[in-house]
């Protein structure tokens, strides 16, 4: 399938994921139904949130979430500039305008609370929390800031399902007054294409559900069962459903999700371990970090932009893939929106790392391959 000695990432799709798909197939029923509202349940559960509303996309969910807000023309929402671009679209998409926020530092990726504090304005209605990676953001500082200043917070969880924010094992996406999450192929709990909402609140659940389907009364579904087949329109919805073969894909992945997190951290401790002696490598975040995250990708960071340059193409040599992530205002789109004096941690984060191969099924020999090539190359 891939040329790479060790791919970035590397889905195993066991049979009895192939089977619960065959299955939905054979049921002839493909649209949103049983299989998606039994997905939902057991989201639920597992993240421990009262109301799982599946979608999809991450995209779409961060888009409902906003609507779901109030956000509008006229609001600032606070996004990260380390952070994927969908995090700052989907505030755009309801016409609110991002303020583009620094990171903690090279020891830690993700949103500095101490500076989304200092972007605060009387136009903000909204923080976009990312869990970066994997690791936790500081989740508490962020609803605190929210709570004193009247903001809505959308924890964007679309990398990090399963990560926990504190030590009683809280999951990310249900301190906010919303978690988005994603379904994407590369994600942790993937089907290819999806997402979730998560919400303590009825109400707002209510209104996800209702927009995320055309904003109908009723879903084809309940028509199918004899429902009333007459329905009203209440509001402006989307199409955003996710449909019945990827619900049983990923409720049958979703039992093995734990485990999968598990392997990951495996192997991010065995990494850490075995790199820490080889300089000229940085590894972020500490111990208890790596212990509540649920391990999207594994980062780490090299002297400078042209040393990270060189590093990743020595290993591309080797057969070895890795990926970076850009500051949001790099990008041609989002230059506007970088502010005065710049965001001199995120330029650093941006400039200095790139993430190494990291799935669920990596196994040792991958492992030594990548710690071997890194450690040559940096010799
Ligand atoms: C993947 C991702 C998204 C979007 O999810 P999709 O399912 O691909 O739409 C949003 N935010 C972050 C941080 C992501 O990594």
């Amino acid at each position: 399938m891939s040329a790479w000695r060790v791919p970035l990432t590397d889905i195993a799709v066991p049979e009895e994921d192939v089977r619960a798909v065959l299955d939905c197939l054979e049921s002839g029923w493909l649209t949103m139904g049983p299989r998606t509202a039994a997905f939902e349940q057991a989201l639920g559960a597992w993240i421990d949130t009262p109301h799982a509303i599946t979608v999809s996309s991450g995209t779409a969910a961060l888009h409902l979430a906003c609507v779901a807000a109030g956000l509008g023309a006229g609001d600032e929402v606070i996004v990260p500039a380390v952070t994927f671009v969908a995090s700052a679209s989907a505030p755009r998409y309801v016409g609110a305008e991002p303020v583009l926020c620094d990171a903690r530092g090279p020891h830690d990726f993700n949103i500095d609370p101490e500076d989304a504090a200092r972007r605060i304005t009387p136009r903000t209605r909204a923080i976009v929390g990312v869990h970066f990676c994997g690791y936790p953001a500081e989740a508490q500082a962020l609803r605190e800031l929210c709570d004193a200043h009247g903001l809505i917070l959308i924890e964007d969880c679309a990398q990090a399902i399963g990560a926990r924010i504190d030590d009683d094992g809280r999951q990310v996406g249900t301190i906010g007054d919303f978690g988005a999450f994603s379904f994407f192929s590369k994600k942790q709990l993937c089907v290819g294409e999806g997402g979730m909402v998560a919400t303590a609140d009825e109400q707002r659940a209510g209104r996800v559900r209702l927009l995320r389907s055309h904003a109908m009364t009723s879903s084809t579904w309940d028509r199918h069962r004899g429902h009333d087949p007459a329905y009203d329109v209440v509001d402006v919805g989307f199409n955003y459903r996710l449909d019945e073969p990827r619900a049983a894909l990923g409720l049958s992945r979703l039992a093995r999700l734990e485990e999968s997190i598990e392997r990951r951290r495996a192997t991010v401790r065995a990494y850490r371990e075995r790199l820490a002696p080889i300089a000229g490598l940085e590894i972020p975040f500490d111990e208890q970090a790596v212990e509540r995250s649920s391990h999207f990708a594994f980062p780490v960071l090299l002297a400078d932009r042209a040393e990270r340059d060189r590093f990743r193409s020595e290993l591309k040599a080797n057969g070895i893939q890795t990926t970076w992530y850009p500051a949001l205002h790099s990008f041609t789109e989002y230059q506007r929106f970088a502010p005065d004096g710049g965001l001199p941690q995120a330029e650093a984060i941006a400039d200095r790392h790139c993430a190494l191969p990291l799935s669920s099924s990596m196994d040792e020999a991958e492992i030594d391959a990548v710690v071997d090539a890194v450690a040559a190359v940096l010799a």
